[in-house]
């Protein structure tokens, strides 16, 4: 994940207040991110991946956990990209305990995992928070969000993302947004798609959308991943269509990404 320096986030909000109006910055020539294959590709799944078993406190169990959930949403994704008539490769995916340089860069502050699209590879920090804790939706929603990642990698979204043109730093933010946001969704369209075959109450449904709207831009320095409402609305997005045809953050009105 990129980050912005203070200062230039700053010098932006007091622009924008100046001008007295919200910023919408619409996306022109990339058919790729605005009308690719995987739109129209149909629901996901459906699939069983039924949840195993996971001790709080332990490492080993938490991959056990993790482990058939990433064969699941490769089998998924597989099966999505074929109809899609799109190559599909495996991510790899790296589990370390203890931040440490990844694809290139030092570990970011308050980052659970990253998705490196060079090599392909997801790696997940398996630090004490969630380890201590991993009974609710959130550690499925953070693989499968990192997996979105590579979804657009392999789909030529994430290059098409990169090579967009951007006239300054709020344009750059409100793409970075529909980037991130995007993921979330693709993660509720898995989530909705193997639903069935969780042993999970709408409660928990409900637990991990509350704590989608807690994780917003508004806790943290940098407008890149959006306001906790419009994560929670991609990810819900993507739990009641089950397909990525729900996912187009692309084409979406400026206040959705904010
Ligand atoms: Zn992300």
């Amino acid at each position: 994940m990129r980050k912005l320096s203070l200062a230039i986030l700053l010098t932006l909000v007091t622009t924008l207040a100046l001008q007295g109006r919200s910023w919408a910055y619409p996306i022109k020539n990339a058919p790729i991110l605005t009308r690719n294959a995987l739109y129209a590709s149909g629901p996901l799944g459906p699939a069983s991946c039924p949840e195993p078993p996971v001790e709080a406190g332990d490492v080993a169990s938490v991959k056990n956990y993790l482990v058939p959930l990433v064969k699941c949403l490769d089998t998924v994704w597989a099966a999505q990209f074929k109809k899609a008539r799109l190559p599909f490769v495996k991510p790899a995916v790296k589990f370390i305990t203890k931040p440490q340089r990844a694809c290139g860069r030092k570990w970011g502050e308050n980052i659970q995992a990253i998705y490196c699209n060079p090599t392909r590879q997801i790696v997940f920090l398996l630090d004490k928070s969630i380890v201590n804790d991993p009974g609710d939706l959130f550690l499925m929603d953070v693989i499968a969000h990192e997996y979105g990642h590579h979804v657009q990698n392999l789909a030529g979204m994430w290059k098409a993302y990169d090579g967009l043109p951007g006239r300054g730093k709020n344009e750059y933010l409100e793409q970075t947004r529909r980037h991130e946001l995007q993921a979330e969704c693709l993660a509720g369209a898995f989530i909705g798609a193997v639903w069935p075959s969780l042993d999970r109450t709408a409660e928990d449904w409900n637990d991990l959308v509350a704590a989608d709207r807690r994780s917003g831009d508004e806790i943290a320095d940098v407008r890149d991943h959006g306001k906790g409402r419009n994560i929670a609305n991609w990810l819900s997005r993507g739990y009641k269509a089950t397909a990525p045809s729900a996912c187009n953050t692309w084409i979406a009105g400026a206040a959705m990404v904010a």
